[in-house]
């Protein structure tokens, strides 16, 4: 009786206390943001190694069809959305770090993902330097898109409607990702 009057009052509670209660909380202020940041090696793996953002991988197009598949070059190459709640990585909350699957860039910490019901891997900050962005019209209304600085590929679109305080929605194709979790290799 009292479980269920428990999961009762879970019910009730509003979308806000939903991603509190499924994730680890995002810090309270940005200067704990800027830790994440700062120490995301922290949650790389010790036998992993990844690339600069400073190192430019620039490949013809023929290159990224051979070493992505075929939903992988969608989104990367040709700036397409994967069907919400398709990715495996909607549920992955082991500590570890996502790289860009077309270039192996580190993107995002565990530590920085959270629940957002959207149906898409969803970051309320990035690892530093990591994407840039542009503006983009293909639902009419503009949007920011944002894209790896290694590479170019697309990884999806940055909202302002993400958890306090950094307010930030980073909504990721997971196809576009690859998790490289911290105890062994990926
Ligand atoms: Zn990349």
């Amino acid at each position: 009786m009292k479980r269920r009057s428990l999961l009762k009052g879970l019910a009730g509670l509003p979308l806000i206390g939903l991603w509190r209660a499924a994730a680890a909380a995002p810090p309270k202020d940005a200067k704990g943001v800027e830790e994440l940041q700062r120490n995301w090696k922290m949650l790389l793996a010790a036998n992993a190694t990844v690339p600069l953002p400073t190192e430019p991988l620039k490949l013809p197009d023929e290159e990224w069809r051979k070493r992505l598949d075929s939903a992988q070059y969608y989104v990367l190459r040709k700036e397409g959305t994967e069907r919400a709640g398709t990715s495996p990585l909607n549920d992955e909350k082991r500590p570890g770090v996502f790289v860009c699957a077309g270039c192996s860039l580190p993107l995002f910490t565990s530590a920085m993902k959270y629940e957002s019901f959207t149906g898409w891997p969803s970051f309320f900050t990035t690892i530093p330097g990591a994407f840039a962005t542009k503006r983009d019209f293909l639902l009419i209304l503009p949007r920011t898109e944002y894209h790896c600085v290694r590479c170019g590929g697309h990884h999806g679109h940055l909202f302002d409607d993400g958890p306090p305080p950094t307010r930030q929605r980073w909504c990721n194709n997971g196809v576009a990702l690859r998790f490289i979790p911290k105890i062994g290799a990926a």
